[in-house]
């Protein structure tokens, strides 16, 4: 075996890049492996008859660390803004309603009756306690604003993010501040006017992608790696060594066909939690255990061009999200082309639909056929778009997000735990602290500090 890698990284998603790229801005030298050709994981961009597509991601907030990376990698001029005054939609009773985004606009929504707006509206007056046991977040929102909240705003909302099925989601792990809030407060929305006082008072994030789309972002983390990134090589396990003074682990992988061994003091597992759980087996079957926990749903992607005059009228906004009582197996759709520049050639449009979830998972087993007929159908029923696509692309992700379930907080704290007892043994992804972008960046930059600060103390950085 040739001399030990300092830092081994496994996963060349949003979450490995992120990480390898901050040991390497700490003069930690590293290496990452990825069974994919391209790194970037679920975020792909891919163009096609003019058309540019994204196989996962759509945008991504702006937050002030992702916007200092970016500023940081050079690519700031690619970096477009969608206008923070788009309409999002939501499908009642066969119509696209507005979302309210402020107090006067909630009074005069056609998207709630009227004993739903006034729940939110007077919600800051009525204190509630948060309940000893863990809830979830159907069961907190249905407590807080009863089920027309649920099913129009917060189901609908819940899918968007985590393809998920609020009856499971864990309210304190898939929306801390909201129990937070509660807590702290006794009411959700004095809880947010409260924080944001204490914030810097700027608004949201903006919504950002770039001109070429979001691989634009994991691209230039890629190339600034350079050869340091491996594309192409599959890990198949890690191992312990046990040799005194000697590296730690060993990692085999497979690339172009032939075996390889990797021995290193650190390993950092950046890949899904159920391939992580495989991969470290050997190591530590308590820490294996604890992360073959984690649920997945699956979500199909299907990327549609169509000529502009095919809709009934211009989709203008961000798009617009299905509640399950609608009867559609379209969760929702994004209207690219209005969000961001360069998405569809002069007099076309692009649009994404997103289907299965945690509440149809038989969609992702579906062959593309069928999956694009239904999204044909859909489109028309709820768009008014007349006729086929002049563009189309399906991408199955079977297991896409992992699902922030009752006892997301204590599976966790055990991979935390497995994590203190297995010194030089690392852990980042989008199951740990949340599944945005700019959460897999954090907490990607987070570890790699972590994974400084442990060399240093072993005499090893
Ligand atoms: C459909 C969809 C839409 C989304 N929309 C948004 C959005 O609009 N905004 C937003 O902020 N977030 C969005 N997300 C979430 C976000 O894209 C993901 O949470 C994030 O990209 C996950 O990054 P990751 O690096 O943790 O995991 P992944 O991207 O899954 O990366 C894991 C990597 O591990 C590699 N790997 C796996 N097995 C092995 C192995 N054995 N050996 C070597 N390598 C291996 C894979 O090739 C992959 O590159 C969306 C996600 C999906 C699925």
């Amino acid at each position: 075996m040739a001399n030990p890698e300092q830092v081994v990284v496994l996963g060349g998603g949003i979450s490995g890049l992120a990480c390898a790229l901050r040991l390497r801005q700490l003069g930690v030298p590293v290496t990452l492996l990825d069974e994919g050709e391209r790194p970037g994981g679920l975020i792909g961009t891919v163009e096609e008859d003019g058309f540019l597509f994204e196989s996962g991601p759509q945008s991504f907030q702006g937050t002030d660390l992702l916007l200092e990376l970016i500023r940081e990698l050079g690519i700031e001029n690619e970096l477009c803004m969608a206008d923070a005054r788009a309409p999002r939609f939501v499908l009642r009773h066969g119509r696209l309603q507005k979302v309210p985004m402020s107090p006067q606009a909630m009074l005069g929504s056609s998207l709630l009756g009227a004993a739903a707006r006034w729940k939110i509206l007077s919600e800051p007056f009525r204190k509630t306690r948060t309940p000893t046991e863990e809830e979830s977040v159907a069961s907190f929102v249905r407590r807080k604003f009863g089920h027309e909240i649920l099913e129009y705003l917060v189901a609908p909302f819940v899918s968007g993010v985590y393809a998920g099925d609020p009856e499971k989601l864990s309210l304190r792990a898939a929306f801390p501040s909201l129990d937070e809030w509660e807590r702290e407060y006794g009411s959700i929305v004095r809880g947010a006017i409260k924080s944001r006082g204490k914030g810097t008072k700027k608004g949201p994030p903006p919504l950002c992608s770039f001109r070429r789309g979001v691989g634009t972002l994991t691209r230039a983390m890629a190339a600034r790696l350079g050869d340091r990134a491996r594309m192409g090589a599959r890990v198949d396990e890690v191992r312990k060594l046990d040799a005194a003074g000697c590296a730690r682990y060993q990692v085999n992988s497979v690339f172009e066909g032939r075996g390889e061994t990797l021995s290193a003091h650190v390993v950092v597992v950046a890949t899904p939690a159920y391939v992580a759980s495989h991969l470290i087996a050997p190591v530590s079957p308590t820490l294996s255990h604890a992360l073959s926990g984690i649920a997945y749903a699956g979500v199909a992607v299907v990327a549609s061009g169509y000529y502009a005059n095919q809709a009934k009228a211009p989709l203008d906004g961000f798009g617009l999200l299905i509640p399950r009582s609608e009867e559609h197996r379209t969760l929702g759709i994004v209207w690219n082309s209005s969000l961001f520049p360069g998405r569809a050639p002069e007099g076309q449009m692009a649009i994404t639909s997103f289907l299965g979830g945690a509440t149809d998972p038989e969609m992702v087993e579906k062959p593309d056929e069928t999956i694009v007929a239904i999204v044909e159908d859909e489109n028309s029923r709820i768009l008014g778009i007349v006729g086929q696509p002049i563009a189309c692309t399906v991408w199955k992700h079977s297991k896409a997000l992992p699902q922030y379930n009752l006892g997301h907080g204590h599976i966790v704290e055990a991979i935390r735990e497995g994590e203190s007892a297995t010194p030089g043994l690392y852990f980042a992804g989008n199951y740990l602290t949340g599944p945005s972008i700019g959460m897999c960046v954090e907490q990607g930059f987070h570890t790699a500090e972590t994974v400084s600060t442990y060399l240093k103390s072993d005499n090893l950085g």
